[in-house]
């Protein structure tokens, strides 16, 4: 029998009462379990298998089939989140992002931090929600070793200033971020589909998860430029994950707000001096 900390990823109903869950652990990383007569009233499980709280899950591995959940409690409950749509929203990408990185078997305790710590930062509230789910997205990148190359040259490494007479920088997703205008036509040339992006919202992008949090609840980037960022993130999380995750349809189901007809953004505020 193992105890695990968990999230709750999926969860179906089966047969007459009970119930399949998926869980988000952080040594055996996505497990799958049946939850007997969690359908009853009076199921110890019954309101434990919820959204977003973080549970203490005992259970025995099977290497084949669905083991038997033994036990399941609330280890830290977070009720608030699901009350504001926003964090709602949030926190269910979060989750996608899990179900979508996480393996059998496979032991993931950063990922594993980092979603209870978003989760957390959800829960309170201080940041905008946007904001905390940018966070995420660009930290989950970066944990699958696919974050975007937003200073540099994704090719070669090397400067890649705004092209002539825009601020803009060309960008491809299959490409792993900016390019320089050399490594642009190379990657064009062989197939790829290089856009353009306005530095300003890589710039941000950048900058933002090197500043601390109390920095950014002073002084949060405006909507326009968030909403900009997210756009960003959700387009690029598409192209690698190679489907769309449902919490973000309605989001990206817009047009492209990076694109050039939208103008620019504004830029990222600077760090507010100390009164
Ligand atoms: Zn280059």
């Amino acid at each position: 029998m193992v105890t695990q900390r968990a999230l709750l990823l999926r969860r179906t109903p089966f047969g007459e009462s009970s119930l399949v869950v998926r869980l988000f652990t952080p040594d055996l990383g996505r497990v799958d379990l049946v939850a007997k007569g969690a359908y009853r009233m009076n199921s110890r499980f019954f309101a434990v298998l919820d959204w977003f709280h973080t549970l203490e899950v005992q259970f025995t591995p099977k290497a084949l089939g669905l083991a038997p959940l033994a036990s399941a409690d609330w280890a830290l409950r977070r009720g608030a989140l699901a009350a504001r749509p926003a964090a709602y929203r949030a926190g269910l990408t979060v989750l996608e992002l899990c179900d979508a990185a996480a393996r059998h078997g496979q032991p993931e305790p950063e990922l594993f931090a980092q979603a209870e710590a978003t989760l957390q930062h959800l829960h309170q509230g201080g940041l905008p929600a946007a904001l905390d789910q940018v966070l995420f997205e660009l930290r989950f990148l970066e944990l699958l070793g696919i974050a975007p190359a937003l200073a540099e040259c994704a090719a070669c490494g090397g400067p890649a200033p705004v092209l002539r007479g825009v601020d803009r920088v060309a960008f491809s997703a299959g490409s792993g971020g900016r390019l320089c205008a050399a490594c642009a036509e190379t990657a064009r040339r062989s197939g790829m589909r290089v856009g353009t992006m306005p530095e300003a919202v890589l710039e941000a992008a950048l900058m933002i998860p090197a500043r601390p949090r109390n920095v950014l609840a002073l002084a949060p980037p405006e909507p326009e430029l968030l909403g900009r960022i997210q756009d960003l993130t959700g387009r690029y999380l598409d192209y690698h994950l190679e489907s769309r995750l449902r919490s973000q349809h309605a989001f990206l189901s817009e047009s492209n707000r990076n694109a050039p007809e939208r103008g620019q953004p504004p830029r990222l505020g600077p760090v507010p001096s100390h009164p």
